[in-house]
């Protein structure tokens, strides 16, 4: 595997980064995740100006442009493709960089450590009700920080509550903040369907403003009659819902078929994502 590290690209296995690093000893850093199919990346602007405007919030500043990051993600890709297959994701990770003593304010003269490798991903998800992959979910209450907005590299928060979620058999968790309203699961935007009605929390520090969440928002609203209503969504209406769908990079828009043990609507994959994940389908590569 080749990877990209501050400048270079070279085998993983000769990729190193100090465990002085603040990504390492305090999450000091931003991540992104950008799928691509046969080297066609859904959304690498909107992902590029999220980790971006993360960075920003962080006053870190790795000095590469757009233009930059793409040819370091085409690159990864070219030279993984063979070994690694034609779906990848690409990583990118931005830390704070080195410093040589210990302190949590910022160090004024070091410089960003900047990441990326290519993983493999699964085929790409298909409009089809017999082919989706479907989730069970549990509930639980949003224990992560109040900057959910930004795409840390300290996940602790999140991972604690998937593997809540995992210990419970179930694959994903719908938090709930203290006035019991919809944030997000632990790595994917959650969106219901009530009598044909989509509804999605609106942005906020509570969640983490996902790029599918807002590509299906921008074709829904350029190709389709669909409305959907971004407002507060209490837990009784989750429970109430026809449908519930958790939307991420890798996912795309997939189907929840149970919440704590007990069927969503029908218990089978509805007719309104059906349509919806069509849609992104078919319009996904021009975010
Ligand atoms: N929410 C959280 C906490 C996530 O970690 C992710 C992505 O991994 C998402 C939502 C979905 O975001 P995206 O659609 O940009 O992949």
């Amino acid at each position: 595997t080749t990877v990209y590290l501050n400048g270079s690209f070279m085998p993983a296995s000769e990729a190193k980064i100090s465990p002085m690093d603040r990504g390492f000893l305090f999450g000091d850093g931003i991540y992104e995740v950008i799928p691509s199919y046969g080297g066609r990346f859904v959304g690498f602007g909107p992902h590029i100006d999220r980790m971006h405007s993360g960075l920003a919030q962080l006053s870190i500043d790795p000095k590469l442009s757009l233009s930059d990051w793409q040819q370091i993600a085409d690159t990864l890709i070219a030279d993984n493709r063979a070994e690694l297959g034609d779906n990848l994701g690409v990583y990118f990770q931005v830390s704070r960089g080195t410093d040589t003593k210990r302190g949590h304010a910022f160090p004024s003269n070091i410089s960003p450590t900047v990441f990326g490798y290519a993983f493999a991903i699964g085929p790409e998800p298909v409009a089809d009700k017999s082919k989706a992959t479907t989730y069970a979910v549990v509930t639980g209450q949003d224990l992560r920080w109040q900057r959910c907005h930004i795409k840390s590299t300290s996940l602790l928060g999140n991972v604690l509550h998937y593997q809540q979620s995992y210990a419970q058999g179930a694959q994903e968790i719908l938090l709930f903040d203290k006035d019991g309203n919809l944030t997000e699961g632990a790595a994917v935007n959650v969106f219901v369907v009530k009598d044909g009605v989509i509804a999605t929390p609106p942005l906020s520090n509570k969640l983490l403003p996902g790029i599918t969440r807002h590509i299906l928002l921008a074709i829904l609203a350029e190709h389709s009659d669909i409305s959907v209503e971004q407002r507060d969504v209490s837990e009784a209406e989750v429970l109430a819902a026809d449908e519930i769908w958790l939307t991420s990079s890798s996912k795309e828009i997939a189907p929840v078929l149970f919440v704590n043990d007990k069927p969503v609507g029908s218990g089978q994959v509805g007719d309104v994502w059906l349509a919806v994940q069509q849609l992104f389908s078919q319009h996904k590569f021009a975010y």
